[in-house]
């Protein structure tokens, strides 16, 4: 966590500087003010004012009501489900300009431990092929939440986590599809700490990493017993692999085959979804495989949509 915060606050310099001269300049007569040093300032995010997903313009559609076609900043989803569950009210962590707060938001606490299975491997033919028991490489909160606990008080999440078949064949060099496609309930994707990421919404349609109680690695549970991620948390990236300079390294893979990477771009500077297309990703050289290769890719956000907006490929 303090290496990002140090970012942050480094960012944060930058910004009041920025500011402060912007002042400066309106109160004098010098109006020749650099229009990139504001894109600076709306592209840069901070942990503790994060955009609610499900409010304009981080919306969520929903294709069956209608919506048809995925949007910049936006998660396109193929349907809900009726029978939704979860937290609904984040006030508590919920900033005056309606913004919410990482920090304020309660975690799910604990230091529970797994045998995790997990293979990634080439078949020679064209496939990746990504098996293991989806149960993570690293500790996990106590769920079922304990009743009590701070994280009990907003979500009584009663499920357990327990093992799943993970049997995925993905292309292992996935293409553009011509049509982006919606995302449907259930895993969007495989980290490369053995569990499924979840694309940004609850199951009651709304943000579901502002909302319900994850634990410091951004994961919980649900009513398939699946521990899943919302959330790149700074833990889950450091496990992963800890960034240094440059592009963020692979988290995992989405069900298109397509790669999901950290939050940092090419120059190392941290992205938001302002910086993506409609599915929350963007194409240029990147390590695929141990080699360079011009290829599309997700980018995992601090802010809504998080990790996908839609699948770019075809999901298996
Ligand atoms: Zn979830
Ligand atoms: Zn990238």
């Amino acid at each position: 966590m303090n290496l990002f915060i140090k970012r942050i606050s480094y960012r944060f310099t930058l910004i009041s500087t920025v500011l402060l001269t912007t002042l400066g300049c309106s109160s004098s007569e010098d109006t020749t003010e650099p229009l990139e040093e504001t894109q600076t300032e709306v592209t840069t995010i901070e942990l503790t004012s994060l955009p609610f997903g499900g409010e304009t313009p981080t919306n969520i559609l929903i294709r069956n009501q209608g919506q048809s076609t995925p949007d910049f900043l936006s998660l396109w989803l193929c349907g809900l489900p009726s029978d939704g569950a979860g937290n609904a009210d984040a006030s508590d962590w919920t900033n005056a300009d309606g913004s919410w707060d990482y920090n304020r938001k309660p975690q799910v606490e604990g230091n529970v431990t797994w045998m995790s299975e997990f293979n990634v491997s080439l078949d020679g033919n064209g496939n990746r092929i990504i098996t293991g028991n989806a149960l993570p490489d690293h500790p996990t909160g106590i769920f079922p939440i304990t009743p009590g606990s701070d994280a009990y008080r907003y979500d009584g999440n009663p499920n357990i986590i327990s093992e799943h078949v993970v049997n995925y064949r993905l292309p292992a060099i996935p293409e553009i599809a011509q049509e982006p496609n919606c995302v449907f309930f259930g895993p969007s994707g495989i980290s490369l700490s053995g569990s499924a990421i979840y694309h940004g919404s609850s199951t009651l349609g709304n943000d579901a990493a502002a909302h319900e109680m994850l634990d410091r690695f951004g994961g919980h549970t649900d009513g398939t017993e699946t521990y899943h991620y919302h959330f790149p948390s700074e833990d889950l990236q450091e496990h992963i692999h800890e960034h240094e300079t440059g592009h963020a390294p692979l988290m995992g893979y989405m069900l298109d085959g397509f790669g999901i990477y950290g939050p940092y771009g090419e120059d190392g500077e941290l992205l938001t979804s302002q910086d993506l297309d409609e599915c929350h990703g963007h194409k240029h050289p990147v390590l695929w495989d141990g080699e360079i290769i011009d290829l599309y890719h997700y980018h995992w956000t601090y802010d809504f949509p998080y990790n996908i907006g839609c699948f770019k490929g075809t999901p298996q």
